[in-house]
C-alpha cells in the first residue's frame, strides 16, 4: 500500500543465519534465548541497511529499535541521512494472547506471510506464490522461548513507550481483533499520517 520496504531486523538477522554468515551465527546465540542480539551489532546493520537506495522515499522498521541506546542511535543515523521518524506505533496485545498467536504462527518460507490456524488459515498466498507446503515454523516461537523474549521486551523495550510518546511520535493501537481490524486501524492510521 505504502510501496516503500518494510525492514525487520529479526528478518535481517535470519536471511544471515540462512546465508551462515558470522552475523548470523553469532546473532543465533541470542536469538534461541529469547536475547537481545547486542546493541552496536545490531546498530551496524541497521545503518547500513537504511544506506540503501530504496530507503529514499521512506520505509518501515519493525522490531527496531528495542532499546534506549539503539533509539538514540537511529536518531543519530537519521540525522545523518537527513531524515526524521514520522511516528512509532504501538501495538498493544496482552502478554498471554501474544504467546497464542506466536506459539500458533506458521510462515511462509517464501513470502514470510505468517498465518495461525485459528487467526488466519492459510487458504491462498496473498502473493501467489506459495503453497501450504512452505510453511514453517520459528525455532523461537516456542512457548518456553516466547515467555524469554516477553522478559525481554517488558525489560528492555517498554521504556520506548514512554520515550517516543515525550518526544510526540507515539500512535497507539489496539491489537486485539481480528487480522483484518487491526490491519485497517494500522491503515487509518498511516492515513493520517500521509496527509499531514
Ligand atoms: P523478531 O523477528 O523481531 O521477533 O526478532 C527475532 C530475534 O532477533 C529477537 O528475539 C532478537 O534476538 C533478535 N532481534 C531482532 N531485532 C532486534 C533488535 N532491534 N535488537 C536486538 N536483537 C534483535
Amino acid at each position: 500500500m505504502l510501496d516503500i520496504p518494510h525492514i525487520a531486523t529479526g528478518n535481517l538477522f535470519r536471511e544471515n543465519l540462512k546465508n551462515e554468515t558470522e552475523l548470523g551465527k553469532m546473532a543465533k546465540t541470542y536469538m534461541d534465548h529469547g536475547k537481545l542480539v547486542p546493541d552496536e551489532i545490531t546498530e551496524a546493520m541497521v545503518r547500513e541497511r537504511l544506506s540503501q537506495p530504496d530507503t529514499t522515499e521512506g520505509f518501515i522498521l519493525d522490531g527496531f529499535p528495542r532499546t534506549l541506546p539503539q533509539a538514540e542511535a537511529l536518531t543519530e543515523m537519521l540525522t545523518d541521512l537527513r531524515r526524521r521518524l514520522t511516528c512509532v506505533l504501538h501495538l498493544k496485545v496482552p502478554d498471554e494472547e501474544i504467546v497464542e498467536r506466536l506459539a500458533g504462527r506458521n510462515i511462509c518460507r517464501l513470502c514470510q506471510t505468517p498465518f495461525h490456524p485459528k487467526f488466519n488459515p492459510f487458504q491462498t498466498c496473498p502473493y501467489d506464490r506459495c503453497t501450504g507446503e512452505h510453511l514453517y515454523q520459528r525455532d523461537d516461537d516456542s512457548p518456553e522461548i516466547i515467555r524469554a523474549r516477553l522478559k525481554t521486551f517488558h525489560g528492555q523495550t517498554e521504556p520506548l513507550v514512554d520515550y517516543y510518546c515525550e518526544l510526540g511520535l507515539l500512535l497507539e493501537i489496539e491489537g486485539v481483533g481480528d487480522v483484518a481490524t487491526v490491519t485497517n486501524r494500522i491503515i487509518a492510521a498511516a492515513k493520517t499520517l500521509t496527509r499531514t
